[in-house]
């Protein structure tokens, strides 16, 4: 028996593959085997076979353990999938076996094959009048049956005939009156060719530049929502399938999903178009991931996740929302799916489309260094269609009434009184408590550098999330001496109830993740709102996406003070995006809608920018005050998370990593801080901010630490490294 050598990565927390011996017919890298691993059997992923082996720590060949099978389950996973898998493992420090697990659907993650393949089977009747004249006359079912197989159907379709549909059709088989064939190419919808509308300059212009790109190609596609940036995905699209190849579309939540496939689905109804996203079931997904491995599946539309699926024939990529939080993974393997995008663009050389109203100020650096090329849509593409206007309301000079200003009030009584729908939007998660005066403005600050200090309620402590200093929260405005010092963003918590008292005729709607978690809530609730049943609605951040309400016609903004000071050096950018993305949730049937923003800092220079709509001059100041201050995208950052039964035993652990790692050179690692959330699910949880001016050093230093602490024991400590945090 010829005798190979296996490396294999393994699901497991270590930064290495293993070795393992196999006998027989040379399997190839790409394929799963189950490998012992310690007492256990697991599954991994064959990196790389050799025909000697080459002998790692100080492992002789006879130590090692025998492949106990290789599984053909699924296609190999191409090359170059396992080495953007190894990209993802060097950038993110994290272990290649994990990685590769991530990238693969749930299915292929068990030890055991994969047995849902006969699911996905198709049948049809081998002779259709022999399969008739074999059923008895009165079976009426199984006739209808036999009709359904004259065209290959799905065991779904089947077994939909009659709970024993399966039953009839496994003695068909066994008689060989039906078989199994190949499953039809989906057609949509019948080949019409949909009226396109002529494409206004902007988009022409874009369109050229898309279509004769060749080879690896960035581009920033930049336009507000409604400028058409979708249309000139669609037509660029269009042009890259015609050529023969396949599509990869990334949007940032699954909530998008359905309208946009939809549109897909209309423009392209001759091809065919999968989804990859967390809420398929796992068949689903699979078969999905699997027709887009064969390059069977064209366009393949997705979250996340599906930055990894192998696609024979990629040749464009496109990343709507380019600037989206969602398109991090925060838990497991974190990583950025639109940088990940990029990296496969250039890895497979073909274009890529960055698309965003408000691009994430990574990108926008990068067109502003011509390393990415900048399209853009001005003109909305609607003709008629007129931005909202956009009103401060400053609670400097306004009372507030359980936070809202007596304008609000009556703006809202209008609308209403008028039949209209009114939006209370309340900007609220994801920013850190920062401590204020309401009197004077006043914001608790570092003294030593130039960050905000956070309110850590547990244990009613500030602390700089930068140099680690801390103190009790002072007692008095240090300026005004007032004694109310509240977190911006205080104040809400009795909304919906002033709201009722408010308005008696109209209950206000709530809308919001705690709210709709069950499934169909939403669904219903946008129905309620759809039908007119609900005109006042309050929402949080979740209320800001894709949802188009005819009758909007006013927004109220609460809390827009919080996303403007917040210890997350990113939250202007996410606060200019989500107030334009509301702000475009106002008004859209013919009539212009009412913006109307709650601020005790009506002067700070965000708002005129916001207003006017500028948002290149808002990214352009963005980025020089983080060159200013070296902070990303003008300095790197990873974030060591540790968690314990007790924050104590966390600290320690990350004091005595910042005490090895102190002196490395080219980086800084702050003092550790308890994270916001300092208990989560049981356990306590501390960060230290690590940051360098060169990626390569960061990288260097994180390879180095990932390699130290995972071979080292840590009793008691969970920790995990986090490169380009975006949750400070
Ligand atoms: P975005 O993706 O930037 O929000 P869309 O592509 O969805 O913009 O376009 C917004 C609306 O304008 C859609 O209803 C779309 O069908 C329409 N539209 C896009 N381009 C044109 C055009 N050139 N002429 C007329 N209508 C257009
Ligand atoms: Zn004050
Ligand atoms: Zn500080």
């Amino acid at each position: 028996m010829p005798e190979v050598y296996l490396q294999v990565a393994l699901d497991v927390p270590l930064q290495r593959t293993f070795d393992y011996r196999f006998e027989g017919e040379s399997p190839i890298a790409g394929l799963r085997v189950i490998v012992p691993f310690g007492r256990q059997l697991l599954c991994g992923v064959i990196v790389q076979v050799n025909s000697e082996f080459a002998g790692t720590a100080g492992l002789k060949v006879e130590q090692l353990k025998l492949v106990q099978e290789v599984l053909y389950d699924m296609p190999p996973l191409p090359r170059n999938v396992l080495a953007l898998c190894r990209f993802c493992s060097d950038y993110y420090a994290w272990p290649l076996g994990q990685v590769i697990s991530a990238a693969l659907p749930g299915a292929f993650r068990q030890p055991q094959a994969w047995q849902g393949g006969k699911e996905l089977a198709w049948y049809a009747a081998a002779d259709a009048a022999r399969l008739t004249e074999h059923i008895p006359a009165r079976a009426h079912r199984q006739h209808e049956l036999a009709r359904l197989l004259a065209a290959p159907r799905s065991l779904d379709e089947i077994r939909a005939v009659s709970p024993s549909a399966t039953a009839w059709l496994k003695a068909w088989l066994e008689q060989e009156l039906v078989s199994e064939v190949d499953a039809p190419m989906p057609t949509h919808g019948a080949p019409v060719t949909p009226a396109l509308p002529e494409l206004t300059e902007e988009q022409r212009t874009a369109l050229e530049q898309l279509n004769s790109a060749k080879g690896f190609a960035p581009f920033l596609l930049f336009g507000v929502t409604g400028s058409g940036k979708t249309e000139v995905y669609l037509r660029a699209i269009e042009q890259r399938l015609a050529a023969g190849g396949q599509v990869l579309v990334l949007i940032p939540e699954i909530n998008l999903t359905p309208q946009l496939e939809a549109r897909f689905k209309a423009r392209f109804p001759q091809e065919m178009m999968v989804s990859l996203h967390s809420g398929l079931a796992d068949g689903e997904r699979t078969r999905n991931w699997l027709l887009a491995a064969q390059g069977r599946a064209r366009i393949v539309l997705g979250t996340r996740l599906a930055v990894f699926a192998p696609m024979p024939d990629l040749a464009l990529i496109v990343v709507d929302e380019e600037h989206d939080l969602s398109y991090r993974q925060q838990e497991g393997f974190r990583y950025s799916a639109r940088d990940v995008a990029v990296y496969r663009a250039h890895q497979a050389g073909v274009p890529i489309i960055l698309g965003s109203a408000t691009p994430s100020m990574e990108s926008w650096r990068n067109m502003r260094e011509s390393r990415y090329r900048l399209l853009t849509l001005k003109q909305r593409a609607v003709t008629g269609a007129r931005p909202p206007q956009i009103q401060l309301l400053s609670t400097q000079q306004l009372r507030l009434f359980d936070g809202l200003t007596q304008n609000a009030i009556n703006a809202m009584r209008d609308t209403l009184g008028q039949g209209g729908q009114v939006l209370v939007f309340v900007n609220r998660r994801g920013y850190a408590p920062v401590l204020a005066c309401h009197e004077c403005g006043w914001i608790a600050s570092c003294k030593r550098c130039t960050a905000r200090l956070v309110l850590h309620r547990e244990d009613r402590r500030l602390r700089c999330h930068h140099c680690g200093w801390e103190s009790p929260p002072p007692t008095h405005c240090p300026d005004c001496g007032n004694a109310d010092l509240q977190p911006l963003g205080f104040g809400t918590q009795r909304l919906e109830e002033a709201l009722t008292g408010l308005f008696p005729d109209t209950p206000p709607l709530r809308i919001d993740r705690d709210n709709t978690r069950r499934k169909g809530s939403l669904d219903a609730m946008l129905q309620q709102i759809h039908k007119g049943e609900a005109r006042l609605l309050v929402g949080t951040q979740m209320m800001a996406k894709g949802h188009d309400f005819a009758n909007l016609q006013l927004v109220v903004v609460l809390n827009a003070d919080a996303g403007l000071f917040s210890l997350d050096f990113r939250a202007q950018e996410r606060l200019y995006a989500l107030l334009l993305q509301v702000a475009g949730r106002a008004g859209r049937a013919g009539q212009p809608g009412k913006v109307l923003i709650q601020t005790r800092y009506h002067d700070d220079p965000f708002y005129p920018m916001l207003i006017s709509g500028d948002y290149a001059a808002f990214a352009d100041r963005t980025l020089q005050e983080r060159k200013a201050t070296a902070l990303p995208p003008f300095s790197t950052w990873a974030m060591l998370r540790a968690e314990a039964k007790t924050l104590q035993r966390a600290m320690t652990f990350l004091r005595e990593v910042r005490e090895r790692w102190r002196g490395f050179p080219g980086l800084q690692l702050a003092q550790p801080v308890p994270a916001l959330m300092v208990r989560k699910a049981g356990w306590e949880r501390a960060q230290v901010l690590i940051s360098a001016q060169r990626r390569p050093a960061l990288q260097a230093a994180l390879r180095e630490m990932l390699e130290q602490l995972g071979t080292e024991k840590h009793p008691g400590v969970r920790w995990a490294l986090d490169v380009d945090p975006v949750d400070v």
